[in-house]
């Protein structure tokens, strides 16, 4: 481990994302399907989500998340435990970054390719320019008002 500077990241650091990790791991759950609280764990899995990472540094931030997945005895159903809190399902960026990455285009007016730096730059955070495009469509680019060029 490199030598720490107190609680400041060290400038070995930097490069390296900080890695968070975060537990949806549970015994059992109620079942999304028939409602019964039969669902037990059968596996546990991990998932890694990219958030916002610290812009004073621009190190970037991972999430680990260890989750269960579970199957109802009452229905069969097979599902995972909620997750929904951090990140959208199957997606690999928080909410927080989808947040940034939407008010950058949408309420700042960026460019797809400004708001990409920007979170690259300031937050450590790679989002492909597709999945910002997609991000900033689906959340109404259209209302953005028109900004006068400078
Ligand atoms: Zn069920």
């Amino acid at each position: 481990m490199p030598k720490r500077f107190g609680s400041r990241d060290s400038i070995a650091d930097i490069d390296r994302p900080r890695i968070v990790r975060r537990s949806r791991n549970y015994r059992r759950r109620r079942c999304p399907r028939c409602g019964r609280y039969r669902a037990y764990r059968v596996r546990q899995a991990q998932r890694t989500l990219h958030d916002l990472g610290d812009p004073v540094t621009g190190r970037g931030r991972r999430i680990h998340v260890t989750y269960s997945q579970h199957r109802c005895r009452g229905c069969g159903a097979y599902f995972n435990a909620d997750m929904n809190d951090l990140a959208p399902p199957k997606c690999h960026y928080t909410h927080r970054v989808m947040a940034m990455a939407v008010r950058l285009v949408v309420e700042d007016g960026f460019s797809y390719y400004n708001a990409w730096w920007r979170l690259w730059s300031e937050y450590g955070v790679f989002v492909p320019l597709a999945t910002l495009q997609n991000w900033a469509e689906a959340k109404g680019k259209k209302r953005r008002r028109r900004r006068g060029v400078s």
